[in-house]
């Protein structure tokens, strides 16, 4: 543990992916939070926003559970139970399930908060105890998109396959859908650090938001509309003759094709089609293609679509056709969301996955992984289902549940469905750190250490994998996940496999990931703190070669990883959001995120100062729409989809467009937006659509 004058340790935030670096020094008396103290970690170089400064509050006992709770068969209600008890019907749940109706009636539920980990052991748990087939995680509503399409131009999903550092090096930046202004401010001076370097800043998003007020260029597309305005500019670049044809020879595949589908729309239709002017589309060309080195980078709003794959590929296009991947200050890359975003995809949690980021369909991963875990490669189950798809079965095909670090009640598309599955459930075990609203329907609830309670590896944004350091104790009746997984697993017949100690955990990680795609086999702790984190992959050193790794802070500068080198273009056509306005519900709906929030709420909406600043939901809309209904700033708002209803106070504002109105995700009651979106899926990464839907908005009673 790396402890500096005073008692201060060095960990990590605990909510996005920037996992910006922060110092916790212990209260002055019994029982306080720690302060948090400035450190010069390099991401974010002391900056932290208003939701990492104040992330002690929620270690407070107040603020969080402190104890097992079971629900009592005859009164209905949780009560307080011993941890022994508390696991016994956690074991005794899964497995009259597992005895009623087969082990894929079992699901595992877990989160991209999580540390690479507890990931891990909870993947492992699923797929050796519990042999489901049945688990993924609340990541699948997070990056997914970005990844699958990643993985299908490049051979390997990794956010950035770039420092952060690289962006003011760069001379041209498109930022579509992302508002870290808000979602991560810190990283936000990477972009004005570029523009004081004299590049420029080109953000696509359909509200001007706070990123949005420092482009040099503020495309306003319609939602669900990204794909058609990527085609339009490749499109231009093809007409213009700015394609880096030697580029493309040397180090793609696949651009015929690509081309030809970009030619399918000409620059007017693009107007059309998204409401961006021609002109505008012309002027975004220019700066992108002005400048020797560019970069494109994605997040949650081209990636939650219906079509978020190959929205995301339209991006990947346009920079293949102008030589901007592959090379120093050039790229592709997506700023994932959550704090082990990029981690908690890569260790085995999701549907689809191996630790190591490894396929389950294939033989060779699951022969590797089977003989790091000791069980026969033909025990371990198959691919299962997508998390959406996983909530939607429950109460159905899947009647009992695991779930570890997610609130899927207030942040799943189509809530209140998804509220109705896990209400229909035989049993419910939910480890988290507070009565979250998932937590508050379980039959069990296991209370378990956060943060700055626990050792453990997170990966940043950037594949950069941290140390988050115990700083102080966690109450007395509160215990880590990785507890909880050596408990059940010694209750299920599992004594050995499942350690509660972090290091052990991670080392078996090392080994599982060894050769595949996320190599962690060369990283240690005693690595990470001696270098302030270190980039995957990173392979042992062969047996004899006495110098390490260095890790891999840039991706692809020789070759991609495809199996003959070069990226491949994907030919992708512009087609409609899954659900378009129409007379009934005429208006566009699109979500996200506010600064002082951070996903469901479940830990900041416990912080006083947060909530002082965000302490609801709101609906913002356009002043000529709020006229067109009656409806003026405050007025309550009634946001109607065909999956439901939400209330809330209107905020007018002529940051967003006319036919769109938005709403934060952070909260649940009548404000809950999840409500209202729509889980139709991408057929890719299945992926929901949180971005973009149908509604009508009218003015409510106020109550
Ligand atoms: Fe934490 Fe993200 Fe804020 Fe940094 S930007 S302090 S990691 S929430």
């Amino acid at each position: 543990m790396s402890a500096s004058a005073g008692g201060t340790v060095d960990t990590h935030c605990p909510y996005c992916a920037l996992q910006c670096g922060m110092g916790l020094r212990p209260a002055a008396g019994d029982g306080g939070v720690p302060d948090v103290v400035e450190r010069d970690f390099p991401v974010n170089k002391g900056a932290l926003c208003g939701k990492g400064r104040t992330a002690p509050a929620v270690l407070s006992p107040q603020a969080r559970l402190t104890g097992p709770l079971v629900r009592n068969r005859a009164s209905g209600l949780l009560e307080p139970a011993p941890w022994a008890d508390a696991l016994d019907r956690v074991a005794e749940g899964l497995l009259r399930v597992r005895a009623a109706h087969g082990p894929d009636a079992v699901g595992v539920f877990g989160g991209g908060g999580l540390t690479n980990e507890k990931a891990y052991a909870l993947g492992k748990f699923a797929r050796v105890v519990l042999r489901t087939s049945q688990i993924d995680y609340n990541g699948r509503f997070c990056m997914s998109s970005a990844a699958a399409a990643h993985s299908r131009a490049f051979g390997l999903d990794r956010g950035l396959p770039f420092p952060l550092a690289d962006i003011p090096r760069t001379g041209c930046v498109i930022l579509v859908g992302s508002n870290l202004a808000e979602t991560m401010p810190p990283a936000l001076r990477y972009f004005t650090e570029l523009k004081e370097n004299g590049g420029r800043l080109i953000v696509v998003d359909p509200r001007r938001t706070r990123t949005a007020e420092h482009a040099d260029l503020h495309l306003q597309p319609r939602p669900g509309t990204d794909l058609a305005l990527a085609l339009g500019l490749l499109h231009l670049v093809v007409a213009e003759g700015r394609v880096d044809e030697e580029f493309v020879a040397e180090r793609t595949t696949g651009w015929p094709e690509a081309r030809a589908a970009a030619m399918t729309l000409w620059p007017e239709l693009v107007e059309r089609i998204t409401g961006v002017p021609v002109p505008m589309l012309r002027e975004a060309v220019e700066m992108f293609c002005g400048v020797p080195e560019a970069m494109v980078l994605t997040a949650r709003g081209p990636e939650q679509q219906s079509k978020g794959t190959d929205t995301v590929s339209a991006w990947i296009n346009l920079c293949l056709a102008t030589g901007r991947a592959g090379r120093p200050l050039s790229g592709y890359g997506c700023l994932t969301g959550q704090g082990n975003g990029q981690g908690g995809r890569e260790h085995g949690q999701k549907a689809d996955q191996l630790p190591g980021y490894r396929r389950l369909d294939d033989p060779a991963a699951r022969a590797h992984v089977a003989g790091v875990w000791g069980v026969d490669p033909d025990d371990l189950p198959g691919p299962g289902r997508s998390a959406y798809e996983l909530l939607d079965a429950l109460g159905r095909d899947v009647r009992g549940l695991l779930l570890m670090g997610s609130n899927p009640v207030v942040s799943a598309p189509r809530a209140a469905h998804v509220t109705e599955r896990i209400a229909a459930l035989d049993f419910l075990a939910v480890c988290d750190v507070v009565l979250s609203e998932t937590a508050a329907m379980a039959d069990v609830v296991l209370p378990v250490t956060q943060w700055a309670e626990e050792t453990g590896t997170t990966t940043n944004l950037e594949g950069r994998v941290l140390l988050r350091r115990r700083a102080v104790d966690p109450p007395e009746g509160v215990r880590s996940d990785l507890y909880v997984l050596n408990g059940l697993a010694a209750r299920l017949g599992r004594e050995k496999g499942f350690p509660a100690d972090p290091e052990e955990v991670f080392d078996e990680l090392r080994r599982a990931s060894a050769g595949g795609p996320a190599d962690y086999s060369g990283i240690t702790y005693r690595r990470i703190e001696a270098e302030d984190g270190v980039f995957w992959p990173c392979p042992e050193p062969a047996a004899g070669r006495a110098a390490a790794h260095p890790g891999t802070p840039r991706l692809f500068l020789d070759r991609f990883a495809t199996p003959d080198g070069r990226a491949r273009f994907v030919p992708v056509l512009h087609r409609p959001a899954a659900e378009e306005p129409d007379g009934d519900f005429p208006l566009y709906l699109t979500t996200g995120r506010v600064l002082a929030q951070y996903q469901s709420g479940a830990q900041t909406r416990r912080v006083a100062e947060l909530n002082a600043a965000a302490p609801g939901p709101f609906v913002q809309l356009h002043p000529r729409l709020a006229e067109r209904i009656g409806v003026a700033d405050g007025d309550p708002v009634a946001v109607t989809s065909r999956r439901g209803r939400a209330v809330a106070p209107a905020r007018v504002d002529r940051a967003i467009r006319p036919d769109t109105v938005f709403m934060p995700f952070h909260w649940a009651g009548e404000g809950r937006a999840n409500t209202l979106t729509n889980p139709a899926l991408d057929p890719t990464s299945r992926m929901p659509e949180f971005k973009v839907c149908a509604v009508r908005v009218e003015r409510a009673e106020p109550r």
